[in-house]
């Protein structure tokens, strides 16, 4: 069933989903069970998995010289839908990049999600490689989640690449995209971020999820922000609670978001790990109760594999 499917016969009762990631190349599919299992009695209608392209690393030779080797560490996205559909009976959600595909091998890839019953699919654009400054599409690929999501919209519409429409073959996938509260760290500001986050729904998205934020007045913000900009999907918030020192700075760094004083100072002055853990485990309870009284469609839980720490606020939240 498509996600808004979901939002729109709860009725305005919040849902609850979480993000998975593929493990580790050579890891198996019981990491992800060990994640999921605990956190289904929340029944999740849906779970997206995450997407990661190759990076490249250069290995030294015999010769001396370097060579430049791709390596992709956490394959399996597509793989682990059907694994976790299978298990379950629930939505997967997978993530698809513009990055690293060209157009078609976008197409082969909604092809087969298509086959395995795959409904749902998550547009992104996807970062640059940490060795090139900047993102660098495919040849023949996108450069923006927006050309994406058009490429899904066509296919919904029975549109392919050999420009034959085959109205007996039309996908029926729902399209998310991403959204910034604190903006996409490349744009200049928030209008214009807002601008391509709107060229995204015109081109045919149906829902947006957010990057994780800590301060829930800049989701409320970011949803009037939307609405004001004439953007009127559904818009689920990302949530990751905070239970590592390092995290203070690791987080900010990856995902180009600010950390709010007070949950600073309760993660630096907690006395030990346990304590640590059960501040960011409480701050996450509390941001979680507040969308959920003010309306939020979804509580979307980035797990990283940490299931017990989702779980304590799950409990307490639903
Ligand atoms: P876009 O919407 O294409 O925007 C990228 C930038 O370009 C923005 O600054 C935007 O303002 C600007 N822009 C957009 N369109 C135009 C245009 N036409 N002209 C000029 N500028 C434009 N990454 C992964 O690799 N794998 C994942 O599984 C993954 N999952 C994610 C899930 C969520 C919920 C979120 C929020 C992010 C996720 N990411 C993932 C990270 C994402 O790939 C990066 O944040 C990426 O830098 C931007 O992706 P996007 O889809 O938002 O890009």
């Amino acid at each position: 069933m498509r996600v808004t499917d979901y939002i729109d016969q709860a009725k305005g009762k919040t849902l609850i989903s979480f993000e998975v990631l593929p493990p580790l190349k050579g890891g198996s599919m019981q990491a992800i069970f060990d994640t999921l299992d605990p956190l289904m009695e929340f029944k999740p209608p849906f779970i997206d998995v995450t997407y990661h392209r190759e990076e490249y690393v250069y290995k030294k030779r015999a010769s001396g010289y370097y060579e430049k080797t791709a390596i992709r560490k956490r394959p399996g996205t597509v793989g682990i839908c059907a694994a976790i559909m299978h298990r379950y009976g629930v939505d997967a959600v997978p993530h698809m990049l513009c990055g690293g595909f060209t157009k078609q091998e976008t197409e082969n890839a909604l092809i087969d999600l298509g086959f395995l019953d795959v409904q749902n699919v998550l547009a992104l654009r996807g970062d640059a490689r940490k060795f090139e400054g900047k993102f660098v599409p495919e040849k023949e690929g996108h450069h923006y989640a927006s050309d994406l999501v058009g490429q899904i919209a066509q296919m919904n519409e029975g549109q392919y690449m050999d420009d034959l429409t085959d109205q007996s073959n039309k996908t029926n996938f729902c399209i998310g995209v991403a959204g910034y509260p604190e903006k996409h760290f490349e744009a200049p500001n928030m209008e214009i971020d807002l601008r391509f986050v709107k060229k995204k729904i015109e081109a045919g998205a149906n829902y947006i999820v957010t990057q994780m934020f800590f301060d829930n007045q800049k989701y409320f913000d970011y949803v009037d922000a939307c609405r004001a900009a004439g953007i009127n999907v559904p818009i689920v918030p990302g949530l990751k609670p905070i239970t590592k020192l390092y995290q203070l700075n690791s987080i900010p760094r990856l995902f180009h978001v600010d950390l709010p004083d007070d949950l600073v100072k309760a993660i630096t002055e907690a006395k030990d790990a346990k304590a640590r853990t059960q501040a960011g485990i409480e701050w996450c309870i509390a941001q979680s109760k507040e969308l959920k009284e003010r309306g939020a469609p979804v509580l979307h839980y980035y797990t990283m594999g940490d299931s017990s720490t989702i779980r304590s606020i799950a409990e307490a939240v639903y």
